[in-house]
């Protein structure tokens, strides 16, 4: 009988220690100032947000580009990135730009009902809460992405309706011309693959996914070139690829699915080297940027769950 009530006393333990308020009471008492190192402040970041991609779609004949970068030395990249538990896109937008799981952030679907982005924000209120200006970026074909998360904190971060292309055209006007603005920090979110899933089927075999796979495939080269030119230019640039899901058949709500639960992530640098003994989750991204730009927060660095890419 008292052996039961150990155990039951146990799991009461264990399972209270998992409650959100106790993150927070673990927290409280920490600095929420910001601090950033001088030396790498200047340093530029663009993540390329791609919904949708299910893994074994990177092939050669689909998506040269992107197969040919998951080869790479100097990249991190898994096909095994590890999705929230609710495999929708507001969960898992929120848990790459929070750096914390749904547990905290509290995105549980689309319709962003209760989100805890007061205690949870993105990561880009950290680069704008500290005295060097750091233009912001944000351009997105899924709205939500901006009215929920970014738009009150993200310089630039426009609230029309826009393509794919118009994505990609924006982002290469602002890294080439700075119009209409200087961008040091950019997040750019691409919809139409997960469009074409929905439509006809997440899946290498289908046509329509494939096409919309090798189109975004080639925006990314040809921002990659751009950033090139840029670091042959003395500019430090670090490029993410990350998405927010896979598919089976037209939908992506199987959480059980592996060809759903997964998908991909890349980050890539010239002379940077990544873990390579980590899988990485959504809640990775924000704190890779963070610690590439030399940004930190005592409080921030207890409430979130990722970890830095960054060997
Ligand atoms: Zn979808």
């Amino acid at each position: 009988m008292k052996y039961i009530s150990l155990i039951i006393f146990s799991l009461f333990l264990s399972s209270c220690c998992v409650c959100e308020d106790d993150y927070l009471l673990r927290c409280e008492g920490l600095s929420d100032s910001i601090e950033y190192n001088p030396e790498t402040i200047n340093r530029k970041v663009l993540v390329i947000g791609v919904d949708g991609i299910r893994s074994d779609a990177i092939q050669d004949s689909i998506s040269p580009f992107l197969f040919a970068l998951s080869q790479q030395e100097n990249t991190y990249f898994t096909d095994s990135h590890i999705v929230e538990g609710i495999t929708y896109s507001g969960p898992n937008w929120s848990s790459l730009l929070t750096g914390v799981h749904m547990s905290k952030h509290n995105v549980l679907e689309n319709d962003f009902l209760n989100p805890n982005f007061n205690e949870y924000p993105s990561f880009f209120y950290y680069l704008e809460n500290i005295e060097v200006p750091i233009n912001t970026v944000s351009i997105v074909n899924w709205l939500p992405i901006h009215t929920h998360i970014l738009s009150s904190i993200v310089d630039y971060a426009p609230i029309e309706s826009i393509s794919d292309l118009e994505v990609f055209n924006s982002c290469k006007e602002i890294l080439l011309n700075n119009n209409p603005v200087e961008g040091d920090v950019i997040f750019l979110h691409f919809d139409e693959l997960d469009g074409a899933g929905h439509g006809y089927g997440f899946s290498a075999d289908i046509e329509e996914y494939r096409t919309t796979l090798t189109t975004i495939d080639g925006y990314i080269e040809d921002l990659f070139n751009i950033i090139d030119v840029k670091r042959a230019n003395q500019e430090d640039w670090i490029i993410f690829i990350v998405s927010d899901h896979g598919g089976d058949g037209t939908g992506h709500g199987d959480a059980d699915n592996p060809h759903i639960n997964q998908t991909v992530f890349y980050a890539q640098h010239p002379n940077l080297n990544f873990i390579d003994y980590h899988t990485s989750s959504m809640a990775d991204l924000a704190p890779t940027i963070l610690d590439f730009l030399g940004v930190r927060s005592e409080k921030y660095e207890c409430k979130k769950d990722g970890v830095s890419l960054i060997e």
